[in-house]
């Protein structure tokens, strides 16, 4: 199984826009953010967790020509606005309903914010999408075996998306002891950390940190950062040997044995 980090940034992305910060003044690559996402490769499938806003560019950066799957995590912005763009994979893959997975919260606003896709006479070029309603019961996808795990983001509910010894998890401020035991055995971790401080809706570096240590994972990578977490090449240097900061195009090889 190959994934591959699509996007690490927070909502606004890093560069934010007319932000002057050392951050989004870096010429460092690892510290340009788009958008969080990732994608997941196997012999069967291709699957994108979230299409956020810049799902097309990242698509176009990766050279991706196939999409089988998006599993959506939570209906935000940063998360979704990208769902118009799987367009041109419908439109190869022999105009076949792209399957969102999603669950019963987030399935009425990607409804109200791409209302045109439901409509029962669709204007010609709509998108079309196959919807797999998700909670926390398993379900296989191709060769994926996908564990769901729910999540609460200040008022909203989150998935995080366990595939064997792999897990993506974020945009979360509470992680349940039940949603932290799902979460055991877990070797390789993208989880998020949003900056330094504590916010409401989202967990810290410190505490990102600290699950990552609790779960005895052999890597963590953190995602969804924002430009208020410093640049990447001094916050991995203060991070443990097994624990960095995730970046744009970043690839895991992950051995199913
Ligand atoms: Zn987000
Ligand atoms: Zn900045
Ligand atoms: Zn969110």
């Amino acid at each position: 199984m190959l994934i591959t980090v699509l996007g690490s940034g927070t909502s606004q992305g890093v560069p934010v826009i007319g932000c002057q910060c050392p951050v989004c003044q870096s010429k460092d690559p690892r510290d340009k953010r788009t958008r969080t996402s990732i994608l997941i490769r196997t012999d069967q499938v291709t699957v994108a967790v979230d299409a956020g806003p810049d799902f097309r560019q990242q698509m176009l950066r990766e050279g991706i020509d196939h999409l089988d799957a998006v599993f959506i995590t939570h209906e935000h912005k940063d998360h979704i606005g990208g769902l118009d763009d799987v367009r041109p994979f419908i439109f190869n893959q022999s105009n076949k309903p792209m399957p969102l997975f999603v669950d019963k919260t987030a399935l009425p606003e990607i409804k109200r914010e791409f209302s045109y896709a439901f409509k029962e006479h669709l204007y010609p070029g709509a998108p079309t999408y196959e919807v797999h309603l998700i909670d926390e019961t398993p379900f296989d996808f191709g060769d994926l075996h996908v564990e769901p795990i729910k999540l609460k983001h200040y008022t909203l509910t989150t998935y995080a998306f366990r595939i064997g010894k792999f897990a993506y998890v974020t945009d979360f401020n509470e992680i349940s002891k039940k949603a932290l035991k799902h979460l055991e055995g877990v070797e390789y971790l993208i989880i998020e950390a949003l900056g330094r401080r504590k916010h409401y809706s989202h967990i810290n570096l410190e505490q990102a940190v600290e699950i990552a240590t609790h779960l005895k994972v052999k890597k963590a990578w953190f995602t969804h950062c924002s430009h208020h977490m410093g640049k990447a090449v001094d916050v991995n240097a203060e991070l443990p040997d097994n624990m960095m900061l995730a970046y744009d195009g970043l690839n895991i090889l992950i051995n199913e044995e």
